[in-house]
């Protein structure tokens, strides 16, 4: 398929932290996580963070 590189296809293979789900974009893979639970898990620490922490966010 990628006869035209040279390169060779070293693919970092990642489970998500989170639902443990392959993780396909060099992003996900960075940050062990895919993007669906990326923003679950953000909501989360949101919804269960310490109010300074919300305090700050809505300061900034
Ligand atoms: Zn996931």
């Amino acid at each position: 398929m990628a006869a035209t590189e040279d390169r060779p296809e070293v693919r970092l293979v990642a489970h998500c932290r989170r639902c443990h789900g392959w993780l396909l974009s060099p992003r996900s893979v960075a940050e062990g996580i895919g993007p669906t639970c990326a923003i679950r898990e953000r909501a989360e620490l949101r919804a269960a963070g310490s109010p300074a922490l919300t305090l700050f966010d809505i300061a900034a």
